[in-house]
């Protein structure tokens, strides 16, 4: 059984690249997939791209070409929910699309033939996802620059969102998360690429949950604290976090 891990960014994979066992390097439909053991489990690699409609095609190729049974997702994202903190580790237990409006046809954030705004995450992947997110954070001063952080890393499960944006000012993630909140969506944190590999592997019936860690608050500063958070951590909290979830699967 085949197990993907999907990653937003190379600064995220390049790490798990660099430990998979008997590599293989395939190119297919303009991406790099990456097919080898890690921790005794068979896995490919890939990178989603950025965005819905990149996420998607990179969330098929996996199923379709590479025979993904389970695609695990871990990247950022810009924190939205109170308490949200960077540095803070979101498992998200269901996605929306933050941008789909087909109003007044449809109310606004259903997905149009699908019948519903939210799209589950497994459950069992996301219990495993949950065990090695705590374990990654309580060994946090260990892995991590323990500066970085003003408070301990904490882990949140709940709802994300996606949307073909970069939220970087405050008065969008208000509006944004206002307005989900409203309709009863309780958003954690917003990004740009989970809910479409949901909506992909929800039509194929294949497992799929998604860890983000927190580069962000979605704010006026989100791009420089974006690209700090990325340069420093975020390949070492992937790393960390892949390899305690193979290690439980
Ligand atoms: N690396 C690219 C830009 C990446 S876009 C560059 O610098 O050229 C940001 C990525 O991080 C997306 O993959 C998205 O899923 C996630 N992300 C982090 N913070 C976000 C935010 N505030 N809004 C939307 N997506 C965010």
């Amino acid at each position: 059984m085949t197990t993907a891990i999907l990653s937003a960014l190379a600064e995220e994979q390049s790490g798990l690249v660099a430990t998979l066992q008997q590599p293989q390097r395939r190119v297919h439909a303009g991406r790099v997939f990456w097919t080898g053991s890690l921790h005794g489990h068979s896995v490919v690699l890939a990178l989603s791209g950025i965005g819905k409609v990149a996420a998607a095609t990179t969330a098929t190729a996996l199923i379709e070409r590479f025979g993904a049974a389970r695609i695990v997702f871990t990247g950022v994202a810009g924190g939205v929910g109170d308490g949200v903190r960077v540095g803070d580790v979101v498992v998200a237990q269901d996605y929306v699309q933050h941008d789909m409006d087909a109003s007044p046809l449809f109310p606004r954030w259903e997905l149009p033939g699908y019948a519903r705004a939210r799209l589950a995450c497994d459950g069992a992947l996301s219990d495993l996802l949950l065990e090695a997110a705590h374990a990654c954070t309580a060994s946090a001063h260990g892995l991590f620059d323990a500066n970085f952080f003003r408070t301990a890393p904490q882990v949140h499960h709940g709802l994300m969102a996606s949307g073909d944006r970069f939220v970087s000012a405050a008065h969008e993630s208000d509006q944004l998360r206002t307005a989900l909140r409203a309709a009863g969506h309780d958003v954690l944190a917003v990004e740009m690429e989970g809910a479409a590999v949901a909506q992909v592997c929800l039509d194929y019936g294949v497992p799929f949950a998604a860890v983000r860690t927190i580069s962000d608050r979605a704010d006026d500063a989100a791009h420089a604290d974006f690209a700090l958070f990325v340069q420093t951590v975020a390949s070492r909290y992937a790393d960390h976090m892949v390899q305690a979830f193979l290690q439980r699967l």
